[in-house]
């Protein structure tokens, strides 16, 4: 079985920092990674909050962290974790290819996006409902599309596809959403998003491809004739790692100032934890944490 001082175990934001701050203590440093590396950054068509890089690409921002990740010395393992346990002085990880162990673990798995959970939503998966605009949107240039969600992501999103569609309809369950202030702005400068506030997504419509969605207002209910339909309702923790753990009630690990959880040797970091932000600046700050307190065992 192959041994690492710190397994790190997700390849975003969080991920990365973790194991540029382990290699920069002298410890070798092993990144899993299921997809591709960057998480939910390279879903992000422009990031301009986070410091020094102005406006830069989500892609770019992720390809950057990924190139000095490798150059402080990590080993990048291309490979799902479908288990983590104990051993007498560490953990093993499980993957589907084989097993490991390190003296310490850091989760950094983030969190995976929220479904609708309405008719239509799965039937109509990859024939028009969509949860990535950065991926997709081009197959919807010049048409209608919907959507669903009114956080930071979905506004974003919002006006990144009303510069290829014909109109984007943003659907938010609340009155206000809850993005920042300059997104909000920006969101009602562009003249082709329609508002839909206070209304709930209540089916999405079509045959063999998405036709509309119905939503309903108070006792009225609509339907907006749209081809595409996104959603951007956030997201929760994959559970699959973090059994045992303690959580709060919506899943998301709890950790102490350190980043320990409630299981000895493993550590938590990024949009997985129980915090108030979930930012790229918050994740990579979480990691440098966790790094260092495993690095400190
Ligand atoms: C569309 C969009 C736009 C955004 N825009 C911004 C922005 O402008 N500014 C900003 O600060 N934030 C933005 N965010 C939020 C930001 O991307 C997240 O807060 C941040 O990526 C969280 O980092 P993380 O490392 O905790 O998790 P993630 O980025 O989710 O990365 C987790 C990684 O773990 C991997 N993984 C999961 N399970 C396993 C497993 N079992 N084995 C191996 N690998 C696994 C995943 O594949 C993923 O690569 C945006 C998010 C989205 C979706």
């Amino acid at each position: 079985m192959k041994n690492y001082d710190i397994a790190i175990i997700g390849a975003g934001p969080a991920g990365m920092t973790a194991a540029i701050y382990a290699c920069r203590a002298g410890k070798s440093a092993a990144l899993f990674e299921k997809n591709y590396p960057g998480g939910q950054m390279v879903n992000a068509h422009i990031v301009d909050n986070y410091p020094a890089e102005g406006e830069i690409g989500g892609f770019d921002l992720a390809q950057k962290m990924f190139e000095q990740t490798m150059a402080a010395g990590a080993e990048f393992i291309n490979e799902e974790v479908t288990d983590i346990s104990p051993l007498a002085d560490g953990v093993r990880i499980v993957t589907a290819r084989g097993e490991y162990a390190a003296a310490a673990a850091v989760i950094a798995t983030g969190t995976v996006r929220s479904r609708l959970n309405i008719p239509g939503e799965d039937r109509l998966d990859g024939r028009g409902v969509s949860w990535c605009a950065t991926c997709d949107g081009a197959l919807y240039k010049g048409k209608d599309v919907a959507i669903v969600g009114g956080g930071n992501s979905a506004l974003s999103e919002a006006i990144y596809l009303a510069a290829l569609c014909k109109s984007v309809h943003i659907i938010h369950r609340r009155n206000a959403y809850r993005a920042e202030a300059s997104l909000v702005e920006k969101l009602r400068n562009t003249p082709n998003i329609v508002e839909h506030l206070e209304c709930v997504p209540e089916a999405i419509e079509g045959g063999e491809s998405v036709s509309g969605i119905t939503l309903k207002k108070g006792e009225e209910m609509l339907t907006l004739p749209v081809e595409g339909v996104f959603v951007a309702i956030g997201g929760k923790p994959d559970q699959k790692l973090l059994a045992g753990m303690e959580k709060d009630a919506g899943g998301y690990v709890k950790t102490d100032g350190e980043m320990r959880t409630s299981l000895p040797r493993v550590f938590a970091a990024g949009d997985n934890i129980s915090k108030q932000v979930r930012q790229i600046v918050t994740a990579c700050s979480d990691g440098a944490i966790a790094a260092l307190s495993a690095s400190a065992l």
